[in-house]
């Protein structure tokens, strides 16, 4: 039975990084039906809609999606449909590895690291009020008669909430990944000796889910000694579990660790879907061009390999694309020495040297 997997080519850059990556996942042999889907700004013309119902309906049907970065227009427009994505479908969880493969220009070599990140509280969930909305009067109110003064009137105020249900089940997530993909060890990522009551829960409960969890080393780290130690020491660490806003901070440092977005992969997974999308976005002023690295969506590809039970398949991917890394003759712009590199490649020609490994395999 071939897998049945929704695609969603998004916009920008997305629709050839899709092309590249659909290729180099049917050359590795596994049978595979795909389900194409638009969103994104191309999809408003044709179905009036940035996310068509069908895309949501496709999705949940078939459990598993694959997509290409999508545009959120600064300012006005449209609310961010990535962000949409992983709120309507609950992928609570991101998942984005950082790992060296030899050839990429990095000052690191020894890093492999998979970061956990909640998708879906903390600050990051975008309540907020703006300055002179009546709320922050309000809650003026409460914190002044709770003993903590008044907010400043020329104020905004963005709230943070992290709770018990939702730092469970992404630390939980956590140790099972770093259970099912035999890491050793899980570090916690917070700052509880500031915030006692939102990032001191996340800790309280990390603690508790990893007595569940024997078998795997739990440590915990301050956020901002975290970020030190990323850089003077990230052989150190293994699978990091983050609150919304740290994850998404030290998710683009660990990138940078490995080479950066080119080759970024990454996840948002809930208790039954799986979409799985490069870390960077749409990249629009290269549209149309075969220009950017179609690396991260390839990798994030791997992942999805592994998460439908190829993994052997995945595993012959990855070394397909650390072999053309290696190389360093059929990488894009990014990959090399200097971006105007005359010898840069273009996205496809990144594809036609991946399969190119996978069939001398
Ligand atoms: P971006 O990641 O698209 O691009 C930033 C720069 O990084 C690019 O100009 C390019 O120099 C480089 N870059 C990115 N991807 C690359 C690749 N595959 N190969 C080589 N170089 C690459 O970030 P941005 O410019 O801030 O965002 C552009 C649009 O994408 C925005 O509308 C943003 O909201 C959206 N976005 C979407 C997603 C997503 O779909 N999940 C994620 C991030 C940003």
């Amino acid at each position: 039975m071939p897998h049945k997997i929704t695609v969603i080519p998004g916009d920008g850059t997305g629709p050839e990084l899709t092309e590249a990556t659909i290729r180099v996942l049917e050359a590795t042999g596994v049978a595979f039906d795909w389900e194409y889907v638009e969103a994104g700004i191309d999809a408003i013309e044709k179905f009036g809609s940035v996310l068509p119902d069908a895309v949501l309906d496709s999705v949940r049907t078939n459990k598993v999606a694959i997509k290409g970065p999508i545009t959120t227009p600064r300012g006005g427009g449209f609310r961010s449909v990535n962000v949409a994505l992983r709120k309507l479908l609950d992928l609570y969880a991101c998942l984005r590895p950082a790992k060296y493969y030899p050839g990429v220009r990095s000052r690191y070599q020894d890093v492999d690291l998979v970061i956990v990140r909640e998708n879906h509280e903390d600050l990051y969930a975008g309540l907020e009020f703006e300055k002179g909305d009546p709320a922050i009067a309000r809650v003026s109110e409460l914190t002044e008669a709770a003993g903590m003064g008044r907010l400043r009137e020329d104020s905004g105020l963005s709230l943070k909430t992290i709770s018990v249900f939702g730092s469970r089940r992404i630390v939980k997530f956590a140790f099972e990944y770093a259970r099912q993909y035999k890491r050793k060890k899980v570090t916690a990522v917070a700052k509880d000796n500031i915030m006692k009551y939102t990032d001191g829960l996340f800790f309280a409960v990390a603690r508790e889910v990893a007595e569940s969890f024997p078998d795997i080393q739990y440590e915990e780290r301050l956020v901002d000694n975290m970020t030190m130690q990323l850089v003077q020491k990230p052989e150190l660490y293994d699978v990091l579990v983050l609150p919304n806003l740290y994850g998404d901070i030290l998710s683009d440092l660990c990138a940078g660790l490995v080479g950066g977005l080119g080759v970024a992969p990454g996840a948002n997974l809930g208790d039954e879907i799986a979409l799985f999308e490069p870390v960077h976005g749409s990249a629009p002023k290269y549209t149309g061009q075969n220009k950017v690295n179609p690396m991260a969506m390839m990798f994030s590809g791997m992942m999805m390999l592994r998460h439908i039970g190829e993994a052997a398949a995945g595993d012959r991917l990855e070394s397909a694309i650390a072999a053309v890394i290696a190389e360093g003759k059929s990488v894009t712009y990014d990959m090399k020495p200097t971006p105007d590199d005359p010898t840069a490649v273009g996205t496809s020609q990144v594809a036609d040297a991946v399969i190119e490994k996978l069939r001398r395999d």
